[in-house]
């Protein structure tokens, strides 16, 4: 391995050729210094409960943190607009000194007595300076949720406090307080009733309207969808649901996991990225769920879909075929959809990381990739680069933050992630992404910026 990778990252980074099978190092904090692609925790939390379209987010912290996240999913809402906006407490150096407690205090006030429609669900987000300063946060808002008789979350994720995954859990325990007192009510007059909640899809440019449209399609209810297009109202119900389906396992798995151990919702992981896991989810949920009618119904579904799109990818595969592509995602599950998707395409994919994995997605990744490609957990722009460019690759398959460093590398670029505004899931997002990874990679502009290394 080359002088340019940090000695304490090297157990991170596995070159398939060399380290056939073995475990790469994941599930752990970022190495100080080594400039981390990876959110914090407090982004982390915020990404998982942005989308709730009637929720009001204070962000407990200096601006920056609240600017960092605004707006930040791209989701997608048929009802309420109140998430796209941040309120945020402004922390400034004297609340540093004097505490921040009396300001959260205010801007709670502030936003019952003049925002319309009035909060009914209020999340508190406590960012590092406050985990520092140690304001009482839970005190405020038990103490606001007696005075106006909503609900008010604390969500304490201060951004150093571990990873991004942190973030997650604690995002999914805000859901189960949320949840809880009413599903306690709905215990003593059961009710649970065929459908299922989606777990971990956030409906980035319309993709939950996708996924939900096929399922009632095939004779599947959706009760809740947790959190893409939901609502106060639409996630107190979700404990009536017979089956939770998991599309984010990485950030939603472990409400999966609550839900089973609480109210016995068994749980199936899925995902809508390509044919052929496509299909599998769509069969794999009609199993869950038992019925014949359901199973036939999937399957002349996804048969009909394949037999529409196969087309299409014949038309672009010659166009694409033995392109090399770099993947760098949020989680493993996604990367390893991508890889299926790059492989039905014909092309290979040379570098693969994600912000997250996990050790059993990793080693399916193993599996998937020819030897010789690389596997990065938890990368920074440097590694990304040096990978990238000694391995050959053609496109990068990123989010926000890997835009900037695959143009200056003079390389083709997808957006998988909050920026876009066309959906990738389902058999539509098929469609659009093998024209869109066949018009950047092809696009005429490469041959005049090749070269040009950051
Ligand atoms: S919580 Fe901390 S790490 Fe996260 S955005 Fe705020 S200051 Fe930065």
């Amino acid at each position: 391995m080359n002088t340019s990778v940090l000695e304490e990252r090297k157990a991170s980074i596995s070159d398939r050729r060399r380290e056939r099978g073995s475990a790469i190092r994941c599930e752990s904090e970022s190495v100080s210094g080594a400039v981390s692609q990876r959110a914090c925790v407090y982004c982390g939390a915020r990404v998982v409960l942005n989308p709730i379209t009637d929720a009001y987010h204070i962000v407990h912290g200096p601006i920056g943190c609240a600017s960092y996240t605004w707006d930040i999913r791209g989701s997608l809402t048929s009802g309420a607009q109140m998430y796209r906006n941040s309120f945020s407490t402004d922390l400034r150096e004297t609340d540093i000194v004097f505490g921040g407690v009396k300001k959260l205090t205010a801007a709670i006030d502030e936003l019952m007595g003049k925002m319309s429609p009035a909060p009914k669900l209020i999340f508190v987000f406590a960012t590092c300076i406050v985990g520092v300063i140690g304001d009482d946060i839970e005190a405020v808002c038990r103490a606001a949720e007696m005075k106006y008789s909503i609900r008010v979350i604390p969500v304490k994720a201060p951004g150093f406090s571990g990873t991004k995954t942190q973030g997650y859990k604690l995002a999914c325990d805000a859901l189960m307080t949320l949840m809880l007192p009413h599903a306690n009510q709905a215990r003593r007059a059961p009710q649970r009733r065929l459908g299922v909640n989606i777990l971990g899809d956030y409906n980035l440019a319309g993709e939950m309207w996708i996924i939900k449209g096929y399922l009632e399609k095939i004779g599947i209810p959706v009760i809740s969808t947790i959190t893409g297009d939901s609502s106060y109202e639409k996630l107190i119900q979700a404990p009536s649901a017979t089956l939770n389906i998991v599309q984010c396992a990485g950030s939603s798995a472990y409400l999966a996991q609550r839900m089973e151990t609480k109210w016995r919702i068994p749980s199936v992981r899925v995902s809508f990225f390509g044919i052929e896991d496509t299909t599998a989810s769509l069969l794999r949920v009609a199993e869950a769920l038992g019925g014949n009618d359901i199973l036939h119904n999937a399957r002349r579904f996804a048969a009909e879909k394949t037999a529409k799109i196969m087309p299409v990818i014949e038309k672009y595969k010659p166009r694409l075929q033995g392109k090399k592509a770099a993947i760098f995602v949020g989680g493993g599950f996604k990367a390893i959809s991508l890889i299926r998707q790059f492989n039905e395409l014909g092309m290979e994919t040379v570098v693969v990381g994600t912000q997250t994995g996990k050790k059993d997605e990793y080693e399916t990744i193993g599996s998937l990739v020819d030897s010789g490609a690389v596997i990065l957990d938890d990368a920074n722009p440097a590694e990304l680069e040096r990978f990238m460019t000694e391995k050959g690759a053609d496109i990068l398959v990123g989010g926000v933050k890997e835009r900037p460093l695959a143009y200056k590398l003079g390389m083709a670029f997808c957006d998988h992630n909050h920026e876009r505004k066309h959906p990738l899931a389902g058999f539509e997002g098929i469609e659009n992404f093998v024209k869109e990874i066949h018009s950047s990679i092809n696009s005429p502009v490469w041959q005049y910026v090749k070269g040009y290394a950051v």
